[in-house]
């Protein structure tokens, strides 16, 4: 088959990409180094869980390589970032959580903003994740009602009453509420406001919420 080297090496080269941090060619979503520097930003064991309502469970601290990595998947269009990314955070909530049915619900961005950047990457991080759990994925268990400020510009007080309102019950569940309770899925957690918003629109109605689960968490203070 030597002859046919020449197609494997041509294969090769199309197949090779760059890696979206550090433009090193690589045929992996993200190189070696890069997926290296963001396993140093894995947070213990014993941190990844963290009590609230809803509980959050975190695979890493949102900041280094896993921050860069979250900022090309969420602005620079490189969609296929959602897939490692998700897989640690499958592996990781497989060994800290206890077995248990969850359908999973993506946090769903403003349709603007979705056609804007062409997805969601909650949706995506969540059809991996769910890929790699097993879990029962439900893409539009929540809709975005309500497009709201840039929640970086506002105070606590002011992200809350913002948030408030910005959920509805999505299609996926308006004629049937799941059979299981719900973990969201988002790729950032920060104060935490916008997932209790979220939870509290299924709560309203007769969903249980047993948890968030999060690429990256902010540091606390
Ligand atoms: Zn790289």
């Amino acid at each position: 088959m030597k002859s046919f080297g020449w197609l494997r090496e041509l294969a090769g080269f199309i197949l090779e990409a760059n890696c979206p941090l550090c433009q090193r060619s690589t045929p992996h979503e993200l190189c070696q180094d890069c997926q290296r520097r963001i396993l140093r930003c894995q947070l213990p064991e014993e941190d990844r869980l963290q009590a609230g309502q809803p509980p959050v469970f975190a695979w890493g601290s949102y900041r280094g390589a896993l921050k860069q990595a979250i900022a090309v998947l969420k602005y620079h269009n490189q969609p296929q970032v959602a897939r490692p990314l998700a897989q640690q955070l499958a592996s990781s909530w497989l060994a800290g959580n206890p077995p248990a049915p969850l359908t999973v619900v993506p946090i769903p961005i403003h349709v603007r903003k979705r056609q804007q950047r062409g997805y969601n990457q909650a949706d995506l991080l969540a059809k991996h994740f769910c890929e790699f759990t097993r879990q029962p994925l439900a893409l539009e268990g929540l809709e975005r009602s309500q497009e709201t400020v840039a929640q970086f510009t506002l105070s606590p007080a002011k992200r809350e009453q913002n948030l408030a309102r910005a959920f509805s019950l999505g299609k996926a569940f308006c004629n049937q509420p799941p059979s299981t309770p719900v973990l969201l899925l988002d790729d950032i957690y920060t104060t935490g406001a916008t997932a209790r918003s979220a939870a509290q629109t299924l709560r309203r109605h007769g969903i249980r919420v047993d948890g968030i689960a999060v690429v990256a968490r902010t540091s606390r203070d």
